[in-house]
């Protein structure tokens, strides 16, 4: 239920011809946004609220979430072993739900989950440099070279990319603050793996400006602020 025209989306969801559908129309029994409609090509886009005799055709209210992702839990849709991310939203039932930047299994923190194609496209898109914010835990002590080496970028051979400057905060021994403005497969793992340091906690903190709630225990989800929203 992407962008459609009136007449087209409510033949598919009705499995009528677009002739009674005309009817329909004319006989001012559909609405759209609580209005009655009788303009065959008017343009829906996703969220659009279509009701034939009152009745809503579909439910797809744009909606936002933040889930304190638990260690363990997948970031998918579906999976066959593990819990994921989308069943620790009970009482959400909506179309269209994806993530907007997944995390692994064993990474835990902030997760983002929306309907909106357009705000998660937005907020996950290369040319946007979104900076991400993780809280990092190492087997190993760390010292000042890694600063250096995080920021001058890595090479990963089987991408052949080069990673970009990355920032890098010591907060302690075996802490570290890492932000990301891209987000390779398992890039903070395999940065670390450069010194030969496994990371043995990986926390996301912040997307860009939209921080993890810290009243949100892990596993627990609340809708965002208008505010929040706006941010992307
Ligand atoms: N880097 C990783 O290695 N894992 C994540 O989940 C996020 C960033």
């Amino acid at each position: 239920s992407k962008r459609a025209r009136l007449d087209q989306f409510l033949a598919g969801k009705l499995q009528v011809p677009r002739k009674s559908v005309r009817f329909m129309l004319l006989a001012g029994r559909v609405s759209v946004d609580n209005m009655i409609i009788k303009d065959m090509d008017l343009q829906l886009d996703e969220f659009s609220q279509v009701c034939v005799d009152g009745a809503a055709l579909q439910n797809n209210q744009p909606c936002y979430l933040m889930l304190n992702k638990p260690v363990g839990v997948v970031s998918a849709t579906k999976d066959d072993i593990h819990k994921t991310a989308l069943e620790l939203l009970h009482g959400i039932k909506l179309e269209m739900l994806h993530i907007a930047g997944r995390l692994d299994l064993n990474s835990s923190g902030l997760l983002l989950i929306t309907n909106d194609a357009r705000w998660s496209e937005a907020l996950m898109s290369p040319d946007n440099k979104v900076s991400k914010k993780y809280l990092v835990t190492l087997a190993n002590p760390i010292d000042e070279t890694y600063i250096s080496a995080f920021a001058g970028g890595m090479y990963f051979a089987f991408e052949g990319i080069t990673t970009q400057a990355a920032g890098f905060e010591i907060l302690s021994e075996y802490q570290a603050r890492v932000s990301l403005k891209e987000g390779k497969y398992h890039q903070i793992k395999r940065m670390f793996g450069r010194f030969r340091n496994p990371v043995i906690g990986l926390h996301r903190e912040a997307i860009g400006e939209l921080v993890l709630d810290e009243t949100l225990a892990p596993g627990e989800f609340r809708h965002l602020t208008p505010a929040e929203i706006a941010l992307f």
